[in-house]
């Protein structure tokens, strides 16, 4: 690598609260990423990237500075987790299916939006109320639920468009809490971490090698689209931008908290699907103790991220998964810390150019 070219800018500069809100807003199940797709493709081209496509609904911006290599590859995964119509009822109410993981006793009552073909049509999760429920007050289980879109019948839902295999997903909007240092919305996993890979890509300016962001699809269903990003991309290192789950609520041992909110974002060292290269982590580390930025180590006995394919492209590439905590990760509204995001950025933003002047 040289390092004639202008140096990265390192200093995150305030977020762009508008661009989470947009990501966050936008429906995008694992499988219907459009709309987030086409916020990434616009910000790629305004960042002065080319736009690659691979064939599963990946979008990559690509730019080029004075040497080929390194390829680092910017992820994140564009899903959220949804659902889709399993059946159309007679009376008028939709079954589902679940895009993605969903704990049952999160859904009853839950507005939701339902992606119908001539436009997006409102509805509720319903569940029989517990004044009709006989033994056991038990959770509803999942495959129970239905989705109530005030139709009369089958055919009124069809003449909506509406058919089996139209996606749902919820309809939170985005906010800012009280304290303007958590934003409380949907999808934040992983739409914190688009954000965060349109912003790395946009600052990161200087950059000698060739810098990759990649909005890759369909994580939630078993980390599909980003084995197809790589293959495209073919990379030399990667960082991951994720949205993992927070463990500093009621219930949880604090004094084991891996995802605190405020605490800074998460380094992963280990999950079910990837261990992370130990040098890589050292790196890391090292920045963000160097420029006094906030961070938490992550060993989780669960979970995975696009790191599970990446990490296994070609002889192997090594990849760092940055994560901004998400509490109530995988419901219908979520909460996270804008300076944990900021904090992410910064620590990704000094790895790419520290790697651009290697
Ligand atoms: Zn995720």
């Amino acid at each position: 690598m040289n390092n004639s070219s202008a140096q990265t800018n390192t200093l995150a500069p305030p977020l762009d609260i508008e661009l989470f809100r947009r990501l966050s807003e936008a429906d995008g199940p694992s499988g219907f990423e459009g709309e987030i797709r086409e916020i990434l493709r616009h910000r790629f081209a305004e960042a002065g990237g080319e736009i690659l496509e691979d064939r599963l609904g990946g979008v990559i911006g690509v730019r080029r500075g004075t040497a080929d290599r390194p390829r680092i590859m910017l992820d994140c995964h564009t899903d959220e987790v949804g659902f889709i119509v399993r059946h159309i009822t007679k009376d008028g109410f939709l079954r589902f299916l679940p895009l993605g993981s969903w704990p049952g006793d999160v859904l009853s009552a839950e507005r939701v939006r339902v992606m119908a073909s001539g436009g997006k049509i409102s509805g509720m999760i319903g569940a029989i109320p517990p004044h009709h429920r006989t033994g056991k007050t038990a959770l509803p289980a999942l495959e129970s639920l239905y989705i109530d879109i005030g139709a009369e019948s089958r055919d009124q839902v069809e003449s909506w468009g509406i058919r089996i295999g139209t996606p749902i997903v919820p309809a939170t909007p985005f906010q800012l809490m009280r304290n303007p240092r958590r934003a409380l919305g949907k999808a934040f996993d992983n739409r914190a971490g688009c954000a965060l890979c349109v912003e790395a890509f946009q600052r990161a300016a200087g950059f000698a090698g060739t810098l990759y962001a990649a909005g890759s699809a369909q994580e939630e269903v078993g980390v599909r689209g980003a084995e197809t990003t790589a293959a495209t991309i073919d990379p030399d290192l990667a960082i991951v931008f994720e949205g993992p789950p927070a463990d500093d609520t009621p219930g949880f041992r604090r004094e084991e908290s891996q995802g605190a909110l405020g605490q800074g974002p998460q380094i992963r060292v280990i999950d079910r699907t990837a261990i992370i290269d130990p040098r890589l982590i050292e790196r890391a580390i090292a920045l963000a103790r160097a420029a006094g930025i906030p961070f938490q180590l992550a060993a989780r006995a669960s979970g995975g991220t696009d790191a599970k394919a990446i990490h296994l492209h070609g002889r192997g590439t090594p990849t760092l998964v940055i994560g901004v905590p998400v509490r109530y990760a995988h419901s219908a509204a979520g909460c996270i810390d804008l300076g944990d995001c900021e904090s992410a950025l910064r620590l990704g933003l000094l790895l790419i150019d520290q790697l651009s002047r290697e």
